[in-house]
């Protein structure tokens, strides 16, 4: 019964798609060879520069690299020895809540071996049994 609450809360309160399962293994990948995306993937530094007085964020990122997809960031906050945030218990809030299923919509995957899964709510059969049902 708790399960079907679940379910329902998620697809239709929600709005979700994917239950997000596990726990962060803390290997700070999802902190460094990030692209940021503001409508479209930010490809300058100008752009960059008018997006960082949006959110106190993007004022962490610097910019280390370019690739056919954009411009390429990793976090000032990152310890790259340990591989944990300097300021965890500070972190903002799109930090805190990563992953997020938003992030398929983006083009973006799982940093690989991340602790994380996005695991679909519905089954291939429940879905494919909606659309039936619709037509
Ligand atoms: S603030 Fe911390 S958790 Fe957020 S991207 Fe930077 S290093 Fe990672
Ligand atoms: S990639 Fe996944 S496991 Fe690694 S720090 Fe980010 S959320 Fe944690």
């Amino acid at each position: 019964m708790l399960k079907k609450i679940k379910k329902f809360f998620y697809l239709y309160i929600l709005r979700r798609k994917y239950y997000r399962i596990g726990k962060c293994a803390e290997c700070g990948r999802c902190c460094q060879k990030i692209y940021v995306k503001h409508r479209n993937v930010i490809q300058t530094e100008e752009e960059f520069k008018k997006l960082q007085f949006l959110h106190p964020f993007y004022t962490y990122l610097k910019i280390i690299g370019k690739d056919e997809t954009g411009l390429i960031f990793e976090c000032i906050n990152l310890d790259k020895e340990t591989h944990k945030c300097k300021i965890h218990k500070k972190r903002p809030g799109i930090c805190r809540r990563y992953p997020q299923e938003e992030l398929f919509s983006m083009g973006g995957t799982l940093a690989e071996h991340c602790g994380y899964k996005m695991v679909p709510i519905q089954s291939f059969e429940e879905i494919f049994e909606k659309i039936r049902k619709r037509h």
